[in-house]
């Protein structure tokens, strides 16, 4: 072993035994009896921010929409090396009838344990322990928490207003790590948006005595559906995504009419479709046009297409430094390689990696419980994944030692 890693080791071993299980699992109690749904997160913002100023931190808010702040805290490295932004989310869905805040043993219970303010709470205690440790790095640390990301009630305010920071250059992030997911690196995801394919008749909606049946524009829905299952074919034929899947097409509302005896004059389907990296909204939108305009001339009717909520897909190679970083960390930590996945599931990686080009990975606790009702979190797992971002941070953003050894 050369100096250099031997130091890094004693550096890593220093570190790791700064994290501790009691403390976390205190934390992740404590902040799970904080209320912190979408649209509502001021108390839980205040919660981070107080956790984050415990290590003397100097915590900024960041008004993301009006009393729901960001929570963001810099921590300059001594220089030379890559900048990471730690990142999650502050809010939770609805606590509806999930269980109430509580802990074993073994688990953390209560809405939010899992998604995700137990990845939130290792987040904070991993870089505590490499300050704690007497570690400096070389790249900076940037740790955030974001409000307004569960949809529909978060309309993507908090990351938003994240990507308009980061374009500004403050924080300046070579990657970002989102602490929430499967315990795995999650580097791929499919796009996804809404579509609502839309054929119009050029007429009224007279009694249905006037029409004869044949002559019904409702009749152009078998076609269209029929059309639907045949992209539906082709998307199963083509290449899958190695990581994040096929292709998908799924639809969820269908409408036509509004009386039992007037015509329906125009004829909707509405759904999602899921594409892989290499696939744009475009081409996606182009091709369901195609599709719709097709039928549509058919029947005499015209034809629209609209994507909502539309995310692009994202991939972070495998070979990323932080990636790189992440597979080693969680090797030493957990004793075996990490899975490298992907899923048809979007998220705010979408939005980064393509907002601004910052390569980005999730590795969380776990992705089981989330907005069910029986939410919790394994506290080994947050012991887990805080060691893992330890680890990971150490390595991406370069340690600094202030005591060569010999
Ligand atoms: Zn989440």
């Amino acid at each position: 072993m050369g100096t250099e890693s031997f130091t890094r080791a004693i550096d890593a071993e220093r570190v790791l035994a700064q994290i501790d299980r009691e403390a976390l699992a205190r934390d992740c109690l404590d902040f799970v009896g904080v209320r912190s749904e979408t649209g509502q997160e001021q108390d839980g913002a205040a919660f981070l921010a107080g956790l984050l100023r415990e290590s003397g931190w100097d915590v900024a808010l960041d008004e993301a929409a009006p009393g729901r702040p960001n929570v963001m805290v810099h921590l300059p490295g001594s220089g030379g090396g890559p900048s990471l932004l730690l990142n999650g989310h502050v809010d939770t869905i609805p606590i509806g009838k999930s269980w109430p805040p509580r802990r074993d043993d073994a688990w953390i219970w209560g809405r939010g344990a899992e998604d995700m303010k137990g990845g939130l709470v290792a987040m904070v205690h991993a870089v505590r322990a490499i300050e704690r440790a007497g570690v400096r790095l070389r790249g900076d640390v940037w740790l955030t928490g974001v409000i307004g990301h569960e949809t529909p009630a978060g309309k993507k305010e908090g990351p938003r207003r994240l990507i308009e920071r980061l374009r500004e250059g403050r924080p300046r992030a070579d990657a970002i790590l989102i602490v929430e997911g499967p315990c795995a690196i999650w580097r791929a995801s499919l796009g996804s948006a809404v579509f609502t394919l839309t054929l119009d008749a050029a007429r009224l909606p007279v009694h249905t005595l006037k029409v004869p049946y044949r002559d019904n524009p409702v009749r152009a829905l078998r076609p269209l559906l029929e059309a639907l299952d045949e992209l539906d074919s082709r998307l199963a034929a083509r290449p899958a995504h190695p990581l994040a899947g096929a292709d998908q097409l799924n639809v969820g509302i269908v409408a036509a009419g509004d009386y039992p005896n007037r015509l329906p004059v125009r004829v909707q389907v509405t759904g999602t479709r899921r594409w892989g990296p290499g696939r744009t909204a475009d081409a996606v939108r182009a091709e369901l046009a195609d599709l719709g305009e097709r039928v549509a001339r058919a029947h005499g009717l015209s034809s629209a297409v609209t994507l909502e909520a539309a995310r692009e897909p994202f991939e972070t190679p495998s070979g990323h430094p932080l990636v790189r970083a992440l597979r080693d960390a969680a090797e030493r930590v957990g004793g075996a390689p990490p899975d490298e996945i992907g899923l048809p599931l979007v998220g705010d990686a979408n939005l980064y990696v393509n907002a601004l080009g910052i390569p980005t990975v999730y590795y969380g606790p776990a992705y089981d419980t989330a907005h069910s009702d029986a939410e919790r979190v394994s506290i080994d797992r947050l012991v887990h994944v805080a060691r893992v971002y330890a680890l990971t941070a150490l390595s991406y953003c370069g340690p600094l030692h202030r005591h060569q050894p010999g």
